[in-house]
């Protein structure tokens, strides 16, 4: 192992043998930040440093007053540790118990969406959840979440206000259960919005229920990607019924999907016409059919994100975050609706290193209509990554999902943002490419500009916007306390 050394030449004094830490250089408008990629702390430095950190030749001599400056950055790293640092957190690789499972109600739905991966909400096997299949799936988690002090309950389908018979029983359990081990239990439901009346907002309201409505923007936009089953657009139909939520509880977060020839700028003006104001923007997905439970692929090349449609996400993910920035700054960050970059930003915040994207196949699993148990939502009746039956005993199996960290993924393991990326979504890998370990790279692209413009923009906030930011985060994220 080499160790730092010093050599004095021409009166000038120089250091030789210096391990810097892992790091990344973000410049935006000549202005400069220094990310230290495994601590996840982002500096703001100045352009004539920057370029002398770009310019350091590997293993050459490094003059004093550089030398002072970097320390001053906290890069210099102590050789030892820098090389042994393990490649994927231990913590980590362990199995993460479940505190989250999603219930298909109904593998069916009021529309045909043109982008679902679910082949019209039914995921290659038609049905309605049975309640002794719910109660048992609110008794596999229960028993299988360990220590958890909170487990939280998502209705998802299809439409799963199809089977509202069910939600309400699986409610009125699931909560007796909860209220047994004396922990806490928090409900969501992803809807169209299609179904909803007076009896079913004040029902969702009184139980705090958090809704998610999935809507496509303007009335061309969702009635062309959104038809209900006999073909006729939705936008009517759903745009009355978002005042009978309203009159009950604060509705303000949507999630729309862009593709095809969409402009997610336009879109998100859409959804603000109707009067949400926390919109979740995401291009879909490439389709990959069921067919009695088997996975049937398109023929011919992998299917992603046209080029234009990518470039115009770019775009749009660029005003998102500076639009998110905008509002820490002018304290009026709304963190009660759903957004991913508040969970990035609290990654940053904390200096926490995401080792994955998401939980799917470790704090997070759906469960099937029939009782399946899959990693997440979207790999429902994709039987190959089925992790058992309710009655068998799925937490304890290893799967796919679980094995995939961001240190395991070829492309990512040397990206200087995959602590703050994760890797990205597994199911959209495995969709695009047929493989969860091999990413898209429409989709990479996209993810790394969103995590340099917020490493970039976390940089320049002053200390108390930052600490505006923890304090906010704090309440809905208790693990960004005392960073
Ligand atoms: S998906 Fe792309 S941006 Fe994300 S960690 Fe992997 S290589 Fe980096
Ligand atoms: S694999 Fe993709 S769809 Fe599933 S939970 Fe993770 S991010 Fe979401």
């Amino acid at each position: 192992m080499l160790s730092s050394y010093e050599v004095n030449s021409g009166g000038r004094l120089y250091h030789g043998g210096v391990v810097l830490k892992e790091h990344h250089l973000v410049g935006r408008e000549g202005v400069w930040v220094l990310f230290r990629v495994r601590e996840m702390a982002a500096i703001r430095i100045s352009p004539l440093l920057a370029s002398a950190i770009a310019r350091l030749p590997p293993n050459g001599l490094i003059a004093d007053r550089l030398m002072q400056e970097l320390r001053g950055c906290h890069l210099v790293a102590d050789a030892d540790a820098e090389a042994g640092r393990p490649s994927q957190g231990g913590a980590a690789a362990a199995i993460a118990l479940p505190v989250r499972a999603i219930l298909f109600l109904a593998q069916t739905c009021t529309m045909r969406c043109i982008y679902c991966y679910g082949d019209g909400g039914e995921y290659g096997e038609s049905g309605l959840m049975t309640a002794a299949t719910a109660r048992a799936a609110v008794d596999w988690l229960m028993a299988h979440c360990g220590d958890a002090r909170q487990v939280s309950i998502g209705f998802f389908g299809g439409e799963p206000l199809l089977n509202m018979a069910v939600l309400k029983q699986v409610v009125d359990y699931a909560k007796k259960r909860a209220a047994e081990r004396t922990m806490a239990i928090a409900f969501t439901v992803n809807t169209n919005g299609s179904l909803l009346d007076d009896a079913i907002a004040e029902y969702l309201a009184r139980e705090s229920i958090h809704v998610r409505i999935s809507f496509d923007g303007p009335r061309d936009v969702q009635n062309r990607q959104r038809p209900f089953a006999n073909g006729q657009g939705s936008y009517e139909q759903v745009v009355a019924r978002l005042p009978l939520l309203r009159r009950q509880m604060p509705l303000r977060a949507v999630r729309a999907t862009v593709c095809g020839n969409s402009d997610p700028f336009a879109v998100r003006q859409g959804l603000e016409d109707v009067g949400f104001t926390a919109c979740t923007l995401d291009a879909a997905s490439p389709m990959v059919g069921h067919e009695a439970g088997r996975t049937e692929r398109d023929a011919g090349p992998p299917a992603q994100v046209p080029e234009q449609l990518a470039l115009r996400m770019l775009a749009y993910r660029r005003d998102e975050v500076a639009r998110y920035f905008t509002a820490v700054r002018s304290r009026r960050l709304d963190l009660e609706s759903p957004c991913v970059l508040t969970g990035l930003l609290s990654a940053l915040a904390t200096g926490r290193r995401n080792h994955s994207a998401c939980g799917a196949g470790r704090g997070l699993r759906a469960v099937s209509a029939a009782g399946e148990v899959y990693p997440c939502h979207r790999f429902v009746g994709h039987r190959e990554f089925q992790m058992g039956r309710l009655e068998d005993d799925p937490a304890a199996v290893p799967n796919d999902c679980h094995r995939v960290f961001v240190d395991t993924i070829p492309a990512c393991s040397s990206c200087p943002v995959r602590y703050l990326c994760g890797g990205g979504c597994l199911y959209h890998n495995w969709a695009v490419t047929g493989d969860l370990r091999q990413v898209d790279p429409v989709r990479c692209r996209e993810r790394r500009v969103i995590c340099e413009e917020l490493i970039h923009g976390w940089a320049m906030l002053s200390a108390a916007e930052r600490a505006y930011f923890r304090e906010q985060a704090t309440r809905l994220y208790p693990e960004t306390q005392g960073a």
